[in-house]
């Protein structure tokens, strides 16, 4: 009789396709086989027992900063990846702006420097700077799972104007790349900035002043349409309004291979909070929501699927630096690995969603976009990546929560229900009750699709 690695038994398994009681057997990293809840005659080396529990894939967050190398004092792989295992995501794709990745040889350091720092399996996107967008196709041959490329001047990342957009969009289409765009009108970024620093203005009502709406949909519109014209796969990142959203669905019904990525902080974040918390809410595109009539839209969006994915888009600073520096000082981002697992479980116990949405969302959906082989559902042949979650512990999502080196949660205060319980990656517990298992931390690289 075979004997698996380990037996996930007695929980209800939630993917895309729906929910059933089924036991699940992990065998060399993948998921051997599934049987009917208590089906006798399979034995495993390990059991771990989900009677009562959610079995969900692993989660896959295609949008974290890790800042490991870049500035390991706001977070490093170790912390952030641990942050992540707890909450039951086993995969991230991860880039960081203050040491990207934008040619052959920095892939190959930054892949030798991780080495042994990942809780959880990791792909790592390049950047594409204007005067490296020759290393595309080098870079997509090495294995990066996407390219991230801005159109407004950010965290020291330069702009791709609608020219280079276009000759970045056709190199991707050539090679069947894909990419993640930050969308913002870099014209009507800077001008709103000149204006807001010459009124002397130092409240916290200048982020979304500053990085407006009129900003973001002008540089999605403008994206989507190239991506139609250069048949190129483009995803929108953190779309903020129903409105941008549209923006990408228009396109994407005359045939752009273009889609849309969401946040936790564009469905539960209200825009006005920028005003009492100054930069602890200064992240970019802010905080859109005004009324609960927004947030209804929001979530009906993520609901229907024109929210084609969603990621944290987790880039931490602590509490100290966001309480020592003003509203321009103060870095952009929050940190989001720790509260979005808990926050879209609450959703969806709560009904705001699905469960089966959720698992969508956060692991079906960006793990087929950015085609990370056998991640993000539960079958025969997959990876044996798995969260259990247990719907009957309501908990209070604070500071103390935090494994992330931000210290600090935007969710301090809020009542979660549900909770993950176990982390399972390639048939391996790596985390379990809150606790970290995996001393030799065994998350590996994953190549991109392009890798030769
Ligand atoms: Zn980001």
């Amino acid at each position: 009789m075979t004997v698996f690695d380990l037996a996930v038994r007695g929980g209800t398994v939630v993917t895309a396709r729906g929910r059933a009681r089924l036991d699940v057997y992990a065998a060399g990293g993948r998921i051997a086989a599934l049987r009917a809840a208590g089906a006798p005659g399979l034995d495993a080396r390990q059991v771990v027992d989900a009677s009562g529990h959610y079995v969900l894939p692993g989660m896959v967050d295609s949008h974290v900063h890790l800042m490991d190398p870049g500035d390991e004092a706001r977070e490093d792989f170790p912390t952030g990846s641990g942050a992540a295992a707890l909450q039951g995501v086993t995969t991230i794709v991860e880039h960081t702006h203050g040491w990207p990745v934008t040619t052959v040889e920095r892939l190959r350091e930054k892949v030798a420097h991780l080495e042994g720092r990942s809780y959880v399996d990791y792909g790592l996107a390049a950047h594409l700077w204007p005067e490296h967008l020759d290393q595309l196709a080098p870079l997509w041959a090495a294995g990066v799972t996407f390219f991230k490329i801005f159109t407004c001047d950010t965290h020291g990342i330069p702009a791709l104007g609608a020219d280079l957009l276009l000759d970045a969009f056709d190199g991707l289409a050539a090679v069947d790349g894909t990419c993640l765009v930050h969308c913002e009108d870099n014209a009507i970024t800077a001008a709103a900035e000149a204006r807001l620093r010459a009124a002397g203005r130092t409240d916290g009502w200048i982020v979304p002043e500053w990085r407006s709406r009129a900003a973001e949909e002008v540089a999605v519109t403008t994206v989507a349409l190239l991506a139609r014209l250069a048949g190129a796969r483009v995803t929108v990142a953190h779309a903020s309004t129903p409105d941008v959203l549209d923006a990408v669905a228009d396109q994407a019904k005359r045939g752009a291979p273009v889609a849309a990525e969401t946040c936790p902080q564009y469905l539960l974040l209200r825009e006005e909070e920028v005003a009492n918390l100054g930069p602890f809410r200064k992240f970019t595109p802010p905080a859109r929501i005004r009324s609960d009539d927004e947030a209804d839209r929001m979530w009906a969006a993520f609901n229907t699927g024109m929210v084609h994915h969603l990621s944290t888009d987790h880039a931490p600073a602590s509490r100290d630096h966001k309480a020592a520096h003003s509203i321009w000082d103060a870095h952009f981002g929050l940190p989001g690995l720790d509260s979005t697992t808990p926050l879209m479980i609450d959703a969806a116990l709560r009904g705001r969603t699905s469960l089966e949405r959720v698992v969508t969302a956060y692991a079906t959906a960006p793990a087929r976009r950015y085609r990370l082989a056998g991640k993000g559902d539960v079958a025969e042949g997959r990876a044996a990546d798995l969260a259990v979650v247990d719907p009957d512990v309501t908990w209070t999502l604070d500071d103390a929560t935090v494994h992330s080196k931000a210290g600090w949660t935007p969710y301090a205060g809020r009542q979660v229900r549900g909770r993950v319980v176990a982390t399972v990656l390639g048939g391996r517990l790596v985390a379990q009750d809150g606790q970290l298992l995996d001393g030799e931390r065994s998350g590996r690289f994953l190549a991109g699709p392009g890798a030769r």
